[in-house]
């Protein structure tokens, strides 16, 4: 149906939004429970996605592909390169993920320009 189509795309959109934007505001150097949280956040999300399909999907790719917590630029660069594999089996077009930092500020107002340069 045409709601449900919609409502899921929705749900994308916002989803993606706050986890690019999660990813960004991640520490440059995470300290072992920074990333041992994210790597269980992530994991748990997949399980927990509201939508059935999406989430037995996202789960193959996790498993294939582990969440990456080294750094800022390592988890950002992940979750781009995951969502263009969504991308690619919704046939939408590859994003560019070179500057990818930049494209999702959070409007902390805490140094956020700092925190992303
Ligand atoms: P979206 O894919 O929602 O992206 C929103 C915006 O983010 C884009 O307009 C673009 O500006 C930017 N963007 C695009 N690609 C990237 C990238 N690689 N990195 C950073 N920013 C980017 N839908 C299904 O039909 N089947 C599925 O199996 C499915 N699985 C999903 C799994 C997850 C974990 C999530 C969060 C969503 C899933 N969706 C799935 C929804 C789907 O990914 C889209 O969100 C939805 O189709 C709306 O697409 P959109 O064109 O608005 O752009």
């Amino acid at each position: 149906f045409m709601g449900n189509k919609t409502e899921k795309a929705e749900l994308g959109r916002a989803t993606w939004r706050f986890l690019h934007t999660m990813m960004a505001r991640f520490p440059e150097n995470p300290t072992p429970h920074d990333r041992q949280s994210l790597h269980d956040f992530m994991m748990l999300f997949s399980r927990l996605y509201p939508c059935g399909e999406c989430a037995v999907h996202f789960n193959k790719l996790l498993e294939t592909y582990p969440p990456q917590t080294s750094s800022r630029l390592a988890a950002s660069q992940w979750l781009c390169a995951m969502h263009n594999k969504v991308n690619e089996r919704v046939h939408k077009p590859i994003y560019d993920c070179s500057d990818i930092l930049s494209k999702y500020p959070c409007g902390c107002d805490d140094g956020e320009a700092e925190d992303i340069t």
